[in-house]
């Protein structure tokens, strides 16, 4: 018998206090039919795990360190700012001095409030937009993640519109009767929805660019065609962009695609690492939030001093000069050693990638939307997942998640990446051969 590594030995020991031993179900690696490894620490692209294996890191705790993990500017501040107390609940310098600085970088908004986790930012945003407008339905896009509050837990449902199914038991029907889900990039299945129903549409939310279903970027009309329907029939525009924030341009999705929404919803990048959300948007609908407004909003650790610092920090290194062209070129670069690797080994690999984000879909055909990502090929996925990782390579354990490079990434790393990913894909290839 092989000895237990340490990961396995924590593992074991998480899973008899912790469901299926994590705090977020896809980090349990079932989808690739592995075990997670526990990591000891991490800087810059790289993780060590609890057995000293060191990793190249493309998951980045799934999108916030665009600058690397443990970056010395974040960590100091971080560090400063605890000796100056954790938590005051009552206002402070840092929340004054974050909110300006987002509201300067996104260009749709004029008003921003911050929360803990990108799930509250949606949450709150719905709720806003139900109350500003006095319509009750939702819709949203099948693949699209935004959070697991209950109104947007609703599995994307084939056809036109899917009304009301739960997408998991203890969310009543009765509570996403309201949500619609349609498929992404299909701007025609809007139109007859908004046709239909319009007029008790709060709100369209969408993720401008998918990054939970894998990397999906929309379709030149899909975005405006979206503002263009909210503002026919008076319903609110909802940029997700819990992922694309501060990642595709200072500004966002938005100012990548030229498109304003009423309402932004923020996470991850914002908060350098620690837990912040927000959400913000134009500010005759942000006054309508208590305390100014009647639409109710709290919590006891908001604008928390640790991570409005941490904040603070990451965003303004994000404004030093020639960081989104870096990030560019390196997620060029990447993809290019991905499709390289995917040429010479032989294995259809669709890679959809925008700036410094993507995914390496195991399908030969376009990914679009919901449907023609579930299209692609799991197993292989997972396998492809395992000899990475014996590589020292870390990519996400489902092939429905993106990828993401850091600044810290070098030329060297990337390039390894891809050697990497061609002695993976042979011993996929190898396997392919024999099933
Ligand atoms: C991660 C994510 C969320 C949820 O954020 P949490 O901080 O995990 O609650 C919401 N929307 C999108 C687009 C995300 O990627």
């Amino acid at each position: 018998m092989t000895q237990k590594t340490v990961s396995q030995a924590l593992f074991e020991r998480a899973q008899a206090v912790i469901p299926g031993g994590v705090n977020s179900p896809v980090r349990s690696c079932r989808s690739v039919g592995a075990s997670p490894f526990f990591v000891k620490r991490a800087a810059g692209c790289r993780l060590e795990d609890e057995d000293g294996r060191i990793y190249l890191d493309y998951v980045g705790s799934w999108g916030p360190l665009i600058l690397g993990h443990a970056h010395p500017r974040v960590v100091q501040a971080v560090r400063r700012a605890a000796t100056q107390g954790t938590s005051y609940g009552v206002p402070c310098r840092l929340e004054v001095e974050l909110a300006e600085k987002v509201v300067s970088m996104v260009p749709s908004m004029d008003m921003v409030r911050m929360v803990n986790s990108g799930t509250e930012a949606t949450m709150s945003a719905i709720r806003l937009a139900r109350g500003y407008t006095g319509r009750s339905k939702i819709i949203k896009f099948d693949g699209c993640y935004h959070g697991h509050s209950d109104c947007l837990l609703v599995k994307g449902g084939s056809g036109l519109a899917t009304l009301g199914i739960p997408g998991s038991p203890g969310v009543p029907p009765e509570v996403v009767a309201h949500t619609l889900s349609l498929p992404y990039n299909d701007l025609a299945s809007v139109e007859a929805a908004m046709k239909a129903h319009g007029e008790k549409v709060a709100c369209i939310i969408v993720e401008p660019v998918a990054g939970n279903m894998g990397t999906v970027i929309p379709k030149p009309e899909f975005l405006p065609g979206l503002r263009r329907l909210c503002d026919t029939y008076g319903s609110l525009l909802i940029f997700d962009e819990v992922i694309t924030g501060f990642r595709l341009a200072p500004g966002g999705a938005q100012e990548r695609f030229g498109v304003r929404p009423d309402l932004t919803c923020l996470g991850k990048i914002i908060g350098g690492g620690l837990p912040v959300g927000a959400y913000g948007g134009r500010r005759d609908i942000m006054e309508k939030v208590a305390p100014l407004g009647d639409v109710y909003q709290a919590g006891t650790l908001s604008g928390n001093p640790l991570a409005m610092t941490a904040g603070l920090a990451m965003l303004e290194e994000l404004g030093a000069p020639g960081i989104y062209e870096s990030l560019r070129t390196k997620g060029e670069r990447l993809e290019a050693g991905l499709r390289e690797a995917a040429r010479i080994a032989d294995v259809p690999v669709t890679i959809n990638r925008i700036e410094s984000m993507g995914t390496a879909f195991f399908t030969d055909k376009e990914v679009l939307d919901f449907a023609s990502a579930l299209q692609a090929d799991t197993a292989t996925y997972a396998i492809f997942y395992r000899e990475m990782l014996t590589r020292g390579v870390y990519i996400a354990p489902s092939q429905f998640e993106s990828f993401f490079v850091s600044t810290a990434h070098e030329k060297e790393d990337l390039d390894r990446t891809a050697e990497a990913a061609l002695e993976s894909l042979r011993v996929v290839k190898m396997t392919q051969r024999r099933r």
